[in-house]
């Protein structure tokens, strides 16, 4: 695979560009090897300024549910960007965005469009301390919310991958006002709360944690949250920046059944452009500016073409029966890559949920952070590049989940797990 102009884009990307990217995991630092740089997407696939074609499970971490360049989303976009890209005065798309997803997720009575997934729960623990009047929040071992400074402590994602999930330059003074447990242990949580309820605001989790690999809650734990929080005074926050849309039409909340104070959103709802949102319940988000007085704003927010891309994404997410034939595609791949694993004798677990999927190098079910992080990380390297040499782009780090969209059809999948086939033969070492 010729990647040549890949390599000198890197080479002039890595002297003004810290590691020569613009988000840390897209370095391939820890798969080791350069990134491809994209010329162009569409459906499934990517491909590489070289003209090199992969099979993307990335799907631009997330936004990409419909497949790339969907020509509904695109057309949205190019329709609304005749009127002019941001107007810093109210829009009617704004209103339609937050009618949409106050239909779509019960929960979300009022919202407040921000434009991205880090804005989107920042704001969101600024509004439960605000209203609360108190000052804790709790987090989970390996959950990533974004690069807010409250959130960089025992983070996931990118700050797991490279190795830094507590970031200098986070003051100790507020890093000690984080609070974290590990994810799926309910005595923990039961603990940590007997003795320090009274004073936390919020607890933030992602009802599925997607950047620890993928991991789903255990039987009744979100359910067992929602209770404890109840019970204390804090309010429950489910980071839904991930699973929003993408799990069920009202996200993880619908899922599970269970419902939070405060939901976060990003990725979906700006269909591939810049977008976050966060909302719940009414009595709580008209404390927010300026409606009430805490404060948060955006020269951005709301964006036309943002709200344009989202609504028709969420538009498509409407098809009968789409999120069931996500899951489907996700049982068919999983399924394919555990076979082909046992037939090439590595030893390999998947986790799954709709459109969503975690591929775990153990024999072990995984549900803990700690699991998670016992995994054969030199294992997944090899496997990666197995796969990437063989035309199929899987998320650069062993600690984030891979995402299906509804462009990846039967031949995608089966063409992925005959590439498994090869690279878990590579994996092997
Ligand atoms: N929350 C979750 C669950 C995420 O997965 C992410 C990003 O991957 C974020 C928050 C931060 O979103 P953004 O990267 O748009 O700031």
């Amino acid at each position: 695979m010729n990647t040549d102009t890949s390599h000198a884009l890197f080479t002039r990307a890595q002297a003004r560009l810290p590691g020569g990217v613009n988000s840390p995991v897209r370095a391939f630092g820890s798969v080791g090897g350069e990134p491809f740089f994209a010329a162009r997407a569409e459906g499934p696939y990517l491909w590489d300024v070289d003209g090199n074609r992969y099979i993307d499970y990335v799907g631009s971490w997330g936004p990409m549910i419909a497949g790339h360049a969907h020509p509904a989303v695109m057309a949205a976009v190019a329709e609304t960007m005749r009127h002019g890209l941001s107007f810093g005065v109210p829009n009617a798309l704004e209103v339609d965005m937050a009618e949409r997803l106050a239909a779509l997720v019960p929960s979300l009575e009022m919202v407040r469009m921000v434009n991205s997934g880090t804005e989107a729960t920042l704001s969101a623990i600024r509004l439960a301390r605000g209203a609360t009047g108190r000052s804790r929040i709790v987090k989970f071992e390996g959950c990533y919310h974004g690069h807010g400074d409250s959130f960089l402590v025992k983070a996931g994602s990118g700050a797991l991958t490279f190795g830094l999930p507590n970031s200098p330059g986070v003051p100790q003074s507020l890093a000690d006002l984080t609070l974290t447990l590990p994810y799926n242990d309910f005595e923990a949580a039961d603990a940590l709360f007997a003795l320090h309820g009274a004073e936390i605001a919020g607890l933030i989790i992602e009802p599925i944690a997607g950047n620890m690999n993928c991991i789903l809650p255990r039987e009744g734990y979100l359910q067992h949250l929602r209770a404890l929080t109840s019970k204390h005074g804090a309010l429950l926050i489910f980071d839904e920046v991930m699973t929003g849309f993408r799990v069920a039409p009202g996200g993880a909340q619908e899922l599970f059944g269970v419902t939070p104070d405060l939901s976060t959103f990003g990725k979906i709802i700006g269909g591939g452009m810049p977008v976050g949102a966060y909302g719940g319940r009414r009595e709580l988000m008209a404390q927010v500016a300026p409606s009430g007085p805490i404060y948060q704003a955006g020269t951005l927010s709301g964006n036309p073409v943002a709200m344009a891309a989202g609504l028709a994404t969420l538009d498509l997410l409407g098809a009968p029966g789409f999120h069931d034939a996500l899951l489907g595609k996700t049982h068919r791949l999983c399924d394919g890559l555990e076979a082909a694993a046992r037939d090439a004798g590595v030893p390999v677990t998947t986790n799954r949920a709709p459109a969503m999927f975690g591929l775990f190098f153990t024999d072990q079910k995984v549900e803990s952070f700690a699991q998670a992080t016992a995994c054969d990380v030199a294992a997944f390297r090899r496997f990666f590049h197995g796969m990437l040499a063989r035309g199929v782009y899987l998320a650069p780090s062993a600690y984030e989940a891979g995402f299906l969209s509804a462009a990846h059809d039967d031949a995608d999948i089966d063409a992925t797990v005959e590439a498994a086939r090869g690279a878990f033969a590579d994996a092997r070492g």
